[in-house]
């Protein structure tokens, strides 16, 4: 998971659209929600007693079992690619089984993933020339470098150096910081976020949230449509969310990725970060000022400015391939079967570190132990229903998201079932373990029209939907959820709630921030027996009653106006 810090309840932070129903007050926008799905909703809410049974199902002993067992010492951490791995993908499809559901892939309940772990030698350092200057930068200090080919060394040599402002393309926005200027072969210089970030105006991008175009994994896709031969994004703290010490860690060691057919061969040959110090001195060296062009960037009219500058570095990788699984599992549908709503959470965390004093084993039982045994217990509900519902349901357990989100990707750009029957899904990633809240809390609140069926759901339980508080960090584009989202497919990232229904909102808060601090990503992240699993009840509650509704309709929930996925969804749909 990726942490992120829920707003206390406060509706000036929706994520503004251009769509109509997103200009209300979040009290008219779902009670108007609430009127324009109350004919659909009716015969599923009013007595239905197969759903009330189904609930009943879901229960805090059995999502303890389960994470007890998926966090034991025995399953060493879920490593992809390990004998954790093994322990992992065996219980859940034990598990499944158990329960009665079909294998996810035709006869199979696992999708291999070809994954690659890359290790780059320290010491690559950037040499920048221009007419009689050299400014030589070194890696750590003042660069972060790395190739996502599968290749024993990458280099640029001399190569051409432009500023491409935010680095985006975005027809829906009228914007493109690559028109007029052929970059193939150079390196381009990147800003990160994107300009409504920067100018914090509404009316540009999605003002103050992040959009996909400001993640730096989309920054090095587009550099390597337009054929750059390396793309160098700028740190600065504040766009990018944290310090650069996280560069430093997140970019040293080895990095897991996945492998297309060509080995990676269409992506840049390296990508990397740069220090704001380190862009500093290099627009110094070509003449320019660093701020007003940052200024001219966000400005729809900007122009990729060549640098006059060339640079030359090459690195040196240690590669290692190996296999780990997503696992899948399916509850056929009893009339329309060809389509799937999806329930997804990762499974693997950080496996073992033989380095480390004392225990050395990442037990991961909040993260994703709980969302991975909220899979479990959906499909038990499921499977319990007298009556199937009319669509099919695909659990989706999986791998590789602690190294960046690589068993979706994979399903993504490999999915069992074609892309345009796949309804929608909802992602995972860490249940509550702080017990019953007032709200429920959604990243990407505003996206799509699956918030209207979440906060029927929550009105259902008597709770609100909040939007959480750091939109500008992007954490939308942070988990599994938006590999599916990337290819057009709407989903949902709900997360606990921030007004805990006994102890209120600062209680939550101080215990959310003391998890944060102590047990993220830690081998300490361990079951504790003051686990209060009833609020994760809850939610898997309102999640199966989403899933429910939708798995009983033939409608296809869209994205909102706006968003950057509704093109390709529409698109798909033939819309
Ligand atoms: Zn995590």
């Amino acid at each position: 998971m990726a942490i992120f810090r829920p707003q206390a309840i406060r509706s000036s932070s929706i994520p503004p659209s251009s769509d109509e129903t997103n200009s209300m007050k979040p009290l008219e926008r779902s009670i108007k929600g609430s009127l324009l799905l109350i004919a659909t909703f009716s015969l599923a809410a009013c007595g239905d007693a197969q759903l009330d049974a189904a609930l009943d199902t879901i229960t805090a002993d059995d999502l303890t079992a389960e994470v007890l067992t998926l966090s034991s010492d025995e399953f060493e951490g879920r490593a992809p690619a390990s004998p954790g791995e093994e322990k992992t993908v065996e219980y859940l499809k034990a598990e499944f089984e158990r329960i009665g559901l079909e294998p996810g892939n035709g006869d199979s309940y696992y999708q291999e993933v070809p994954l690659v772990s890359i290790t780059a030698e320290p010491g690559a350092n950037l040499l920048v020339r221009g007419d009689g200057s050299a400014h030589r930068f070194s890696y750590g200090d003042d660069i972060m470098v790395w190739t996502k080919r599968v290749v024993g060394s990458a280099a640029i040599s001399n190569s051409e150096m432009v500023f491409v402002g935010y680095g985006v393309v975005a027809p829906e926005y009228g914007w493109n910081d690559y028109a007029g200027i052929d970059v193939r072969g150079k390196t381009v210089i990147v800003l990160v976020n994107d300009p409504g970030y920067a100018t914090q105006d509404t009316a540009s991008f999605n003002g103050n949230a992040m959009t996909y175009y400001g993640r730096w994994t989309y920054k090095f896709e587009e550099a390597a449509r337009q054929g750059a031969a390396a793309a160098l994004i700028v740190h600065e703290t504040e766009p990018a969310s944290y310090p650069w010490g996280t560069v430093q860690a997140s970019w040293s060691g080895p990095q897991f990725g996945l492998v297309a057919e060509d080995n990676n061969m269409s992506r840049v040959a390296v990508e990397g970060w740069i220090t704001l110090e380190t862009a500093r001195t290099i627009f110094q060296q070509a003449g320019i000022s660093y701020d007003s062009v940052k200024t001219l960037a966000t400005q729809a009219d900007f122009e990729a400015i060549p640098l006059h500058l060339n640079a030359s570095l090459s690195l040196r990788n240690t590669i290692k391939q190996s296999t780990s699984r997503n696992v899948l599992a399916v509850v056929p549908g009893s009339t329309r079967p060809d389509e799937y709503f999806v329930y997804m959470a990762h499974w693997d965390h950080f496996g073992i570190d033989r380095s480390l004093e004392g225990d050395q084993i990442y037990n991961g039982a909040l993260d994703n132990a709980t969302g991975t045994a909220g899979l479990l217990e959906l499909a038990e509900a499921f499977m319990s229903l007298e009556v199937r519902p009319a669509r099919s349901i695909l659990f989706l357990a999986v791998t590789g998201e602690e190294q960046g989100l690589l068993g979706s990707e994979y399903y993504g750009r490999n999915p069992v079932y074609p892309l345009d029957k796949t309804i929608a899904a909802i992602n995972m990633d860490a249940l509550n373990i702080l017990g019953p809240m007032n709200d429920v809390t959604v990243i990407g609140l505003g996206y799509s029209d699956l918030d209207e069926y979440l906060v029927d759901a929550a009105g259902e339980q008597h709770r609100v939907v909040t939007a959480d508080a750091e939109p500008e960090a992007g954490y939308y584009y942070r988990s599994d959820h938006f590999s599916l989202a990337k290819v057009g497919v709407p989903a949902l990232y709900a997360s606990e709630g921030t007004d805990h229904v006994e102890y209120g909102p600062e209680w939550t808060r101080q215990k959310r921030d003391e998890y944060r601090a102590n047990h993220y990503h830690k081998p300490s992240d361990e079951y504790r027996p003051d686990w209060d699993l009833a609020g994760a009840v809850d939610d898997l509650q309102l999640y199966f009653r989403i899933g429910y509704r939708i798995a009983n309709e033939s409608t296809f929930p869209n994205w909102r106006e706006g968003t950057e996925f509704k093109a390709i969804r529409d698109s798909m749909m033939g819309n």
